[in-house]
């Protein structure tokens, strides 16, 4: 693996690659690598002949500068364990070679950054991650990108990015993973103390009871999600948001039909976790509920 920090070497090493007609695969991250992220760089070097990673805390999509001094960083670490699945490069620049002296542009969107995550952490947040993505495609021009399920609302924001700007990239999003609890593995989770460790476990059940009481027939959204919130009282959460909304549009739904996505933020001490499950509604022709599966085990 080879470890890039310019956009002119990266430029440089794909030139032969994209020349000879190889797929080249990207994999945006901001380290502190962990198998939901490691998940996403396997899936690239099955689909790709060629696997970037690129590590980058981006800071203008935060929102609270104590959050990003916190992020944790481990780029020595990171570089092993992204060589020992074998990427090809991984493309770790400092700040000022992506946000040079004069910078001045922000790509922005309207719609779907509007409600939830952009609601609660402000308008900066998604432009900021817009903008680091439209670059990141620019150095890299991969013709695959790949993100996670986990980000579900920043997913569906990158695939409007690309449709909206006709970017030549195809963006893959795969399955979340899971601690044994169904906890979502997140960077951030090594800040939480171990009683917030074993509370976070509330977040899953709480999408999971939604899962079961659609399961049971359930349709009304408001009902669904009292079942989620008994379930977040008793790990004594106290959600940013828990919503029931369309997969497509993140708007409110009035009723549990077709794909819903139940998402969740919440505060655990000094660690904001998010996490999402999208909704099945079984319906009768199949004759069986689909059910939440299994977490995936990291
Ligand atoms: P981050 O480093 O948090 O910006 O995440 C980089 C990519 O990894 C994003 O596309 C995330 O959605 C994805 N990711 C983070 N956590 C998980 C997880 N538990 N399972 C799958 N993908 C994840």
């Amino acid at each position: 693996m080879r470890r890039l920090s310019t956009i002119a070497e990266v430029r440089s090493e794909l030139v032969e690659p994209r020349r000879a007609g190889r797929s080249i695969g990207l994999v945006p991250t901001m380290g502190a690598l962990h198998e939901g992220h490691l998940s996403l760089m396997r899936r690239a070097r099955l689909d790709c002949e060629v696997v970037v990673v690129s590590l980058f805390v981006n800071p203008t999509q935060f929102n609270d500068s104590a959050d990003l001094s916190a992020y944790p960083r481990d780029p020595e670490r990171d570089a092993w364990l992204a060589a020992e699945i074998g990427v090809d490069y991984l493309f770790a620049p400092a700040p000022e070679e992506i946000y040079p002296p004069g910078f001045a542009t922000t790509v922005s969107l309207a719609g779907v950054t509007e409600t939830l995550e952009g609601a609660h952490r402000g308008r900066a947040h998604f432009d900021g991650v817009s903008t680091v993505v439209t670059k990141l495609f620019n150095i890299v021009a991969p013709d695959v990108a790949y993100f996670g399920q986990k980000d579900a609302q920043q997913a569906l924001v990158i695939r409007r990015l690309v449709r909206d700007l006709d970017m030549p990239v195809t963006i893959e999003v795969c399955p979340t993973v899971r601690e044994g609890d169904g906890l979502a593995l997140s960077s951030r989770n090594a800040h939480l103390s171990p009683a917030d460790r074993a509370r976070a476990a509330g977040l899953h059940r709480a999408l999971a009871a939604v899962q079961e009481a659609v399961d049971g027939g359930e349709r009304d959204p408001d009902a669904a999600r009292a079942r989620a919130l008994t379930e977040l009282q008793a790990a004594q959460i106290e959600p940013d948001y828990l919503e029931l909304v369309s997969a497509e549009t993140l708007s409110p739904v009035r009723r549990i039909d077709g794909d819903v996505l139940a998402l969740i933020a919440a505060r655990l001490g000094d660690t904001r976790l998010i996490d999402n499950e999208l909704i099945r509604t079984p319906t009768h022709d199949r004759g069986v509920a689909t059910r939440l599966g299994a977490p995936t085990t990291a």
